[in-house]
Formats: structure tokens, C-alpha cells, sequence
């Protein structure tokens, strides 16, 4: 091996692309003594590989990336050092696939992150519309409830509050699994600080109460009002504005014998206090 031969395969040499027993030969080039201009050569593709390298992003890609990547570089390679043979074609083709790898790589990279940023967005798009008509549907339920209730204050107040904007709605659900039939809604006026009860199937229960309650946590239920349940078993009642800022966790409703004891006798409904936006 002359330096001659030396630098004109050094970029083979530098990119690991030599047979083995060539590369043997190029290192004994290499520890003879003098040179000209060899390890120059060899310094200045190292460092050019090196900044190739370097240039590729931090991040690992992902394996299905990976095996995209590894199927174009296939055709790719085939198609660089088919036509020419020769350690340049060899050369240049380990070049032209590690730039091809890049960009395709980055292309791929780009077209994941949009894909990713265009489904997120989807889906809280549809999070927000299915809540959207969640609170609708609440609505409705609550306007077609109201439309049998008597005319009250109360009724009036609450189909005030469900046109105005921010009314938020919660459903109230069974408590215990033989809380059966009844059910209902909470709409809260978070700007005037007001909250009512829209609930259906209260039967009327001899010698018994039904109970607003509002919970600052689990342990802790306040008192706040009552409920005088109408023949067709519409309900609609105002929790007292006094402890409504206390409904930090849920509103419920109960059935008492004794409603002046400060505890639930025993919780029929509840509802998560809706989160104030
Ligand atoms: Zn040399």
C-alpha cells in the first residue's frame, strides 16, 4: 500500500467500509513513518464522518421508524452500488445512504409529530364537544322536568339560570345500588353562587324527609335544605346560598326521619361538585 493508494481509499477507510484484510493493510500503512499527507487525509474524514454523525438529532426514534427507514435504505443501497462497483461507488453509496437516512429519517420524524399534534388536538376537541353535549343533554333533562313541576319561584329561578352561560350541570347518581328510580340533576349559577335541585321519582314517604346536602369532603356533610317532592314526583328545591361554598366535593340528597340532626340518615343521590372553569 503506497500513500497514494492510502488516500485515495481513505474515505473507505474512515467510514469502516474496507474488506478486512484491506483494512489490516491500510493499518500497517499507517504505522510506517513517513507519509505524504496520509494521516491529514485521514484526520480530515474522520472528522467529516464525525460531524455526519453529529448531525443526526439526539432523539432515539421509535422502532417502527427504525424499520421504515432500514426498508428505503434497502432499495436505496442496492441501487447506488449496483451500477458502478468500485471502492468510490462503495464509498459514495455509504454517504448517499447516511444523508438519505437523515432525511428520510427527519421527514418521518416531522410527519409522527404532526400526526401526533393533529390527534391530540382531535381528540380534545371531542372531549370538550362530548362534554359540551353532556351538559346540553343535562339541560334538557332538567327543562323537561321543570316543565311538569307547578308553578314556583324555584322553577323559574332554575329555567332562568339554564339559559344564562356558565350554568354548569351535574348528574346525581344512585348512592347504594337499592336506590332505584330516582334520579335528577344539580345546576349551579357559579356566578350568583346559587345551586338547585332538579330530581324526579321522589315519591312521597310517610312520616320521612328528603335532605339537600353539600360536602366539602367525605366526612364532612353540611345541611343544606329541603325537599318537598310534587304528586308527580318532580323535585325542585335551592340548596341554602350560606353553605354553598362548602360544596367543594360533592352535593347529595338524603332521606331523613329526623332532618334537624346534623347527620345524613341515609344518602339516596350525589354528584361531584362540577369544577368551577
Ligand atoms: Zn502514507
Amino acid at each position: 500500500v503506497t500513500c497514494a493508494d492510502f488516500k485515495e481509499q481513505v474515505a473507505a477507510y474512515a467510514l469502516g467500509a474496507l474488506e478486512p484484510d484491506e483494512r489490516r493493510a491500510f493499518d500497517e500503512h499507517l504505522r510506517e513513518g513517513r507519509h505524504e499527507g496520509c494521516l491529514d487525509e485521514l484526520a480530515r474524514m474522520e472528522a467529516t464522518a464525525q460531524s455526519l454523525a453529529e448531525s443526526l438529532p439526539p432523539v432515539k426514534p421509535g422502532a417502527h421508524v427504525w424499520k421504515r427507514i432500514e426498508e428505503r435504505l434497502g432499495a436505496e443501497g442496492l441501487r447506488a452500488s449496483g451500477g458502478g462497483g468500485g471502492r468510490r461507488w462503495q464509498v459514495l453509496s455509504v454517504l448517499v445512504a447516511a444523508a438519505a437516512m437523515l432525511v428520510i429519517w427527519l421527514l418521518l420524524k416531522q410527519k409522527d409529530e404532526l400526526e401526533e399534534r393533529l390527534a391530540d388536538a382531535d381528540s380534545q376537541r371531542m372531549l370538550a364537544q362530548a362534554e359540551i353535549r353532556e351538559q346540553q343533554r343535562l339541560a334538557n333533562e332538567c327543562r323537561t322536568e321543570l316543565a311538569k313541576a307547578k308553578v314556583s319561584d324555584a322553577q323559574k329561578q332554575v329555567l332562568a339560570v339554564l339559559e344564562r352561560k356558565g350554568t354548569q350541570l351535574a348528574q346525581l347518581g344512585a348512592f347504594t345500588p337499592d336506590v332505584q328510580g330516582l334520579g335528577g340533576n344539580i345546576v349551579v349559577d357559579p356566578d350568583r353562587k346559587l345551586a338547585y335541585l332538579v330530581g324526579n321519582g321522589f315519591k312521597p314517604e310517610p312520616g320521612k324527609t328528603y335532605q339537600l346536602w353539600v360536602l366539602p369532603d367525605l366526612e364532612h356533610p353540611v345541611p343544606a335544605g329541603l325537599v318537598q317532592p310534587e304528586a308527580n314526583g318532580t323535585a325542585v328545591a335551592s340548596f341554602d346560598p350560606s353553605v354553598l361554598d362548602q360544596a367543594k366535593a360533592f352535593f347529595a340528597v338524603s332521606l331523613e326521619a329526623d332532618p334537624s340532626d346534623a347527620k345524613p340518615e341515609k344518602i339516596l343521590l350525589a354528584a361531584a361538585a362540577p369544577k368551577t372553569p
